[in-house]
């Protein structure tokens, strides 16, 4: 299961700093993310300025933390990183922003998860580069202002739609993330390839990357995968044999569907005739929670055209019965 799951598991963490794009042309594809920072990173150098804040919102491993480091990179700062719930109480985060120094980026992963109190203390510091500090208990109880270097916050969300109206105003820029499509993630495994040295053929990358459901993280980890495969199975090369039968151990089918995605489109198709039903009962109907349901397997889904969300529930496309093998019911 872990093998396709686009969080971060145990075995990504050194090797993913190893294959982090440096710079923003290092970065593969989200052209219109990169052109669009581009010229905000650009035009605040040339004004000699911190940018203004910046939201990076899509599915997870998508590149959103290594973005966060080449904005960084790019602006010759320095980089805080800490996420939402690791930010318990508001003096957590008075301490990381009194440590900021002039032009720092912040980075404040899973934004939304951050609890109300620091939440509100986060909005002054963006606006006014300020903190107030609560000295004292009751009646007593004073605010001390503390001044906060001007900084740039960057924050990535998996739902930006759980982040709260004041928070949301107060970035000026706002990247959505999208799924790469088989071509750029072709691109991100020949490039992990030569730094990893690995011997991968074009046939071998089109076959990861057509099963990595849109997302670097995962095409990585195939190829980690595949060049074991490769290495005990074969002569180390990976060709289209070789990384079709590496990916065949872990029930991935043509177009990047893994067991779970296949779960949800069938109980949504054989228990509830295809839809509109709740995301939270469909969770229920496949054991899993509702927050992978809706951050993992539906993004896909609806990105592949076998999901669509309506304002009663999803209903599963005629796509999807195709897929299944099945044939949509007329009249839909
Ligand atoms: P999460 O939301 O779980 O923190 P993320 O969106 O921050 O994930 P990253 O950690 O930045 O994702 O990326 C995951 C892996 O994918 C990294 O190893 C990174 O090297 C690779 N990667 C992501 N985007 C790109 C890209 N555009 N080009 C090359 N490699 C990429």
């Amino acid at each position: 299961e872990e093998v396709v799951s686009p969080y971060q598991v145990g075995e990504d963490r050194d090797v993913e700093t190893s294959l982090r794009p440096k710079s923003l042309t290092e970065f593969v594809g989200q052209v219109r993310v990169r052109d669009q920072l581009g010229v905000v990173l650009e035009s605040a150098k040339r004004r000699d300025q911190a940018p203004d804040h910046i939201l990076l919102s899509g599915p997870p491993g998508l590149g959103k933390t290594s973005l966060a480091f080449i904005i960084a990179l790019e602006l010759g700062a320095s980089i805080r990183v800490t996420s939402g719930p690791a930010i318990e109480r508001a003096g957590d985060l008075a301490a990381m922003l009194s440590n900021l120094a002039e032009g720092d980026v912040l980075f404040i992963d899973e934004i939304h998860r951050i609890a109300r109190p620091a939440e509100e203390m986060l909005y002054v510091a963006m606006e006014d580069f300020r903190v107030d500090v609560v000295v004292g208990k009751g009646p007593g109880a004073t605010a001390i202002p503390l001044d906060v270097a001007p900084f740039t916050l960057v924050g990535a969300t998996t739902r930006s739609g759980l982040l709260t109206g004041p928070l949301r105003d107060r970035f000026g820029f706002t990247a959505h993330m999208d799924f790469y499509s088989k071509d750029e993630l072709v691109r991100v495994l020949h490039r992990s390839a030569r730094l990893l040295e690995i011997d991968l053929t074009d046939e071998g990358a089109d076959e990861i990357g057509r099963r990595s459901r849109g997302t670097p993280r995962i095409a990585n980890r195939l190829l980690r995968r595949a060049r074991d495969f490769a290495q005990v199975r074969a002569n180390g090369v990976l060709t289209r044999e070789v990384c079709r039968a590496a990916l065949a151990v872990y029930d991935i089918d043509e177009i990047g569907l893994d067991r779970l995605d296949k779960l949800v489109l069938e109980a949504l198709v054989n228990g509830f005739a295809g839809g509109p039903v709740g995301v939270s009962t469909l969770a229920i109907a496949v054991g899993e929670e509702s927050q992978t349901i809706e951050e993992v397997v539906e993004p896909f889904l609806v990105r592949a055209g076998l999901l669509a969300r309506t304002q009663r529930g999803r209903i599963a496309t005629e796509s999807a019965w195709q897929h299944l093998g099945l044939t949509p019911p007329t009249g839909r």
